[in-house]
């Protein structure tokens, strides 16, 4: 007999690691001791050496799907120390009490085979759930986490259940949605007007949709509008209801080969969209131009059946349905069945519903993968309200993010909570369900936030949120200039002390001198930063105008570089506000020189949404070697792309092929990058570089940029955890207010 002391960090306290631990240690017949620790979990264990590895070798194999093992350390000892049995023991910690809550987890493989077994009791049941899968934090009214606090109170377990529940042999050990026909909810179809259809509401649900109806589909987080995917007239009606002329519709495929005859999917891509966490996984077309309908670039968003009641509404033979958030105009997600009825009226053509009532709205989580991994456009369902552990982070802090990804995270040691997908809250009831998603946060994670941090920006309602708390409260405000956010994000999602280099592109930030920033290299840490690089300021013909009407931009664009642009709609008056300087305040915006570039190669003049002008952009890039003249001068040394944009107005008016154009613009950003960089590593010494802001979210860009940089001797990193865009901004809000703190406290 020997013994072993085994140190586990990570994420791995609420997740089902104790019981798993204990079946483990049964399994192989040792015996000893376990508690939590600040940074994990601890176990002294007596057997056999042989008893001891094999328990070390399965432990990582099967630990629960949730646990994050960062790292396990063992030390072994010739000494047994005379263990009688296993025992959980209590730890006095603050962190003991740190429950976790689990996101919602997708159908699980076993319960998908007795949903679809006739001889099982909860053959096609759609509330079928177990210990590794079903709804989580979307049912969650409070902490502890158990039944009575969840939405699935109204519903006693019966007799079966209960069995269930509680044998800790059983899949369904504490699994606290755990019920079955008997005792659970039920599902119900009703008709436009809300009358309740008889008969079997999945199969009615199922006959209407391939009757080309559009219905609301009451899922975890949120209602989804469903239609066939295929059908272009009916996605095109469900557009004009929804007023939604051009963004992308999210696809649910019945399964991945049913995915794969729209897009081409990766063994890594497939391990993500059949992950428990069950993503909307962005795909490449197999052909560019096909599915326009459905989205106007090359990719698809794809996500699968979910729940059981996906899985039952696609069945054997639908093979793929919008499932589009059921939303108007950028409110937040319908989520109540009363809602639904009266805000989806003369949208939907009916309700599939049920009454489990969701507590808490959390839309479909959107990513791309490469390399394995997942980058988030948007971390919310599947992954929220799971925290990030970030090494050095102080707890007590609550970020409010921006406004129009609106996100916010809240710290609790080396823990951060972001926060699910908000949206834009310039809405009113979009910051109502901001402000009460901080206190749900607040009190599921038991944190009183003793420092707040926020946007620069004086009239984001964020800001104001923040402000109103701080004085209300007498709590410390420590504001945060948006660039310097997203690169102290960028920092903590690699786990870098800094300082280093931060090229940080995006659409607009509010800058220290008050201007609009927004392509910018950064050089600092948590502390500060100085502004090394930018972009030569684009005029904003009639300010916010300037960011739908892009032609505004690429009239700017053009009449600085000096070549005309007269050919413009409104070319005169525009001209004469620049030649004022009327109403044309300046952004050095990555995103504005990409919208004003989309339309002076016609490829988009009209931005229906955020971001649209690249996205085109992306799409019709062709693959070239031609690069335009960089020029960079002053200091900060700033990209002059006068040079660069004369070129593209010859080459265009020369007819030559549009695509091969955005693909040398896209090429010239990237040696620009690389000069840039390479003149602040230079200056600085830093050889590290974070990128971040949303217009990294180009996947041409992210597959030329980094190696780029990497080939001139600079380390690169990228958003791993949270994501580039202003969604992921939080954290680094957190990260600085955590060292500005410090530095008067500690005085380190
Ligand atoms: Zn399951
Ligand atoms: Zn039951
Ligand atoms: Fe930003």
């Amino acid at each position: 007999m020997e013994s072993v002391f085994i140190r586990i960090r990570g994420i791995v306290q609420g997740v089902g690691f104790r019981p798993f631990i204990h079946r483990l240690v049964r399994e192989t017949g040792l015996k000893g001791t376990i508690k939590n620790s600040s940074s994990g979990v601890e176990l002294v264990l007596d057997g056999e050496r042989e008893d001891l590895e094999r328990f070390l070798r399965l432990l990582p194999e099967r630990a629960p799907q949730l646990a994050v093992i960062e790292s396990v350390e063992a030390e072994y000892s010739p000494e047994p120390r005379g263990f009688s049995d296993f025992r959980i023991l209590s730890s006095k910690t603050e962190n003991e009490r740190n429950t976790l809550i689990s996101p919602d987890i997708g159908i699980c493989a076993d319960c998908r085979r007795e949903l679809l077994d006739p001889r099982d009791r909860r053959y096609r049941y759609p509330f079928i759930n177990c210990t590794n899968c079903g709804p989580r934090f979307t049912i969650i009214r409070d902490v502890p986490y158990d039944r009575c606090s969840t939405s699935m109170a109204r519903f006693p377990m019966c007799p079966d259940c209960d069995r269930e529940y509680h044998d800790i042999e059983n899949r369904r050990y504490h699994a606290q949605p755990d019920c079955c026909p008997v005792c659970g909810p039920r599902v119900f179809f009703l008709d436009a007007e809300g009358r309740e259809v008889p008969g079997d509401p999945v199969e009615t649900a199922r006959a209407r949709l391939k009757d080309g109806k559009i219905l609301a589909v009451k899922g975890l987080g949120g209602m989804h509008l469903a239609c066939l995917a295929e059908d272009e007239q009916l996605v095109r009606t469900l557009r004009r209801r929804k007023e939604r002329d051009e963004k992308p519709f999210a696809l649910m495929c019945r399964d991945t080969a049913a995915a794969e005859k729209y897009c081409l999917v990766s063994d890594e891509e497939r391990a993500v969209l059949e992950s428990f966490r069950k993503p909307i996984v962005l795909l490449k077309k197999r052909d560019r131009a096909a599915l326009g309908h459905l989205s106007e670039n090359g990719y698809l968003g794809v996500m699968l059946p979910y729940t059981p009641l996906h899985v039952l509404l696609l069945g054997e033979d639908l093979d793929a349905l919008v499932m589009t958030s059921a939303n108007l105009s950028d409110t937040p997600i319908v989520y109540r069945n009363q809602e639904a009825l009266e805000k989806l009226r003369g949208i939907a053509d009916g309700f599939l519903l049920h009454d489990r009532q969701i507590q808490t709205r959390c839309d479909d989580s959107l990513c791309w993968v490469l390399g394995g991994k997942e980058y988030f456009a948007r971390r919310s369902r599947g992954y929220v309200p799971f925290p990030v552990r970030i090494e050095g982070s102080r707890g007590g802090i609550l970020a409010c993010g921006a406004e129009q990804k609106a996100s916010f995270c809240l710290s609790k040691g080396d823990y951060v909570f972001p926060s699910q997908h908000i949206g834009d809250l310039k809405n009113a009831e979009t910051l109502a369900h901001y402000e009460q998603q901080i206190r749900h946060f607040e009190r599921l994670f038991d944190i009183r936030p003793k420092v707040l941090a926020c946007d620069l920006h004086p009239d984001y309602l964020s800001t104001e949120y923040a402000q109103n708390r701080a004085e209300a409260e007498g709590l410390e405000l420590v504001r945060v200039q948006h660039h310097h956010a997203h690169m102290a994000a960028c920092m903590a999602d690699n786990g870098l002390a800094g300082p280093c280099l931060g090229l940080i592109w995006d659409g607009v930030g509010y800058g220290t001198d008050g201007q609009a920033w927004g392509g910018e290299l950064l050089a600092g840490d948590y502390r500060g930063f100085t502004r090394l690089g930018s972009l030569r300021p684009i005029p904003l013909i009639g300010g916010d105008r300037a960011v739908k009407e892009l032609s505004r931009l690429a009239f700017a664009l053009l009449w600085e570089s000096g070549c005309g642009g007269g050919e413009i709609p409104g070319a005169e008056s525009y001209e004469k506000m620049l030649s004022l300087g009327l109403n044309c305040p300046g952004s050095s915006g990555m995103g504005r020189l990409f919208d004003g570039v989309a339309a002076i190669l016609g490829i988009k003049t009209l931005a229906s949404y955020e971001g649209q002008g690249a996205v085109l952009l992306e799409a019709a890039a062709k693959e070239t070697d031609r690069v335009y003249p960089v020029v960079l001068e002053g200091e900060p040394l700033r990209f002059d792309w006068r040079p660069m944009i004369r070129e593209i107005v010859r080459d265009r008016d020369r007819g030559e092929d549009t695509g091969v154009l955005a693909g040398a613009f896209l090429n010239t950003l990237t040696e620009m990058a690389r000069r840039m960089c390479l003149y602040g590593a230079e200056k600085t010494g830093y050889t590290d570089v974070v990128l971040s802001g949303g217009s990294f979210q180009n996947q041409i860009l992210m597959a030329k940029l980094p190696a780029a940089l990497e080939s001139a001797g600079l380390r690169v990193y990228r958003h791993r955890r949270v994501s580039c865009n202003d969604e992921g901004l939080s954290l680094g809000q957190l990260m600085i207010a955590g060292a500005a703190v410090g530095a008067g406290k500690d005085k380190k």
